[in-house]
């Protein structure tokens, strides 16, 4: 999708920029999920992007990447680049959970309809999967979530 276009499905905001002028170029990148088996080997270690990614959509991309910095880090005082993997994988697990469920709704609009609607019915599940994606709640707290949002889009 092209700004132009884009702007055409947000008209409030095409109003406020009417008249603006364009000083850079549009720019835009790919973004997606991509899984390494292995972030080190030798002495070379990844970080980052380079380490794998999850998709834009979770806005989780610069969060790993430090959270990835400091792990490595630490791995490097121990000289234990194995606990690096370990902590890598894990620290990749919630975005990469978040992002799949996102990108479920993806192409879907039905989904996305009666996603919408449970959320506006039942505001506490979207808070509490907000948490969650924040890393500020025990992904256990939503086996019960995820039930009542199961029920919600059967019945929405
Ligand atoms: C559309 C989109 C939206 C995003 N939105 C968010 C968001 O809202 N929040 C968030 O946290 N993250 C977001 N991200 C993810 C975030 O941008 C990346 O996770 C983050 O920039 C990764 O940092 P990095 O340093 O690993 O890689 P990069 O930022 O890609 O840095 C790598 C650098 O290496 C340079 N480089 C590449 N090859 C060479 C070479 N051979 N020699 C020298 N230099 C080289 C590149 O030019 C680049 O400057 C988004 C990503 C995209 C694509």
């Amino acid at each position: 999708m092209r700004l132009e276009a884009g702007l055409r499905e947000l008209p409030t905001l095409k109003e406020r920029l009417r008249g603006a002028e364009m000083i850079t170029d549009e720019r835009g990148a790919l973004t997606g999920n991509r899984a390494l088996r292995k972030v080190w080997r030798g002495n070379v270690a990844l970080i980052g992007d380079a380490s794998g990614t999850v998709d834009a959509i979770t806005g989780e991309g610069l969060g790993l990447a430090f959270g990835q910095a400091v792990a490595l880090a630490e791995s490097f005082q121990t000289g234990d680049l194995d606990a690096y993997q370990k902590e890598h994988r894990r620290l990749m697990l919630r975005p990469r959970g978040m992002a799949r469920l996102m990108l479920t709704l993806d192409g879907r609009p039905w989904l996305q309809q009666r996603t919408l609607q449970t959320f506006r019915k039942h505001p506490e599940i979207f808070r509490r999967l907000l948490a969650l994606h924040l890393g500020v709640l025990p992904p256990l707290r939503l086996v019960r979530d995820g039930l009542t949002l199961g029920w919600g889009l059967l019945t929405a």
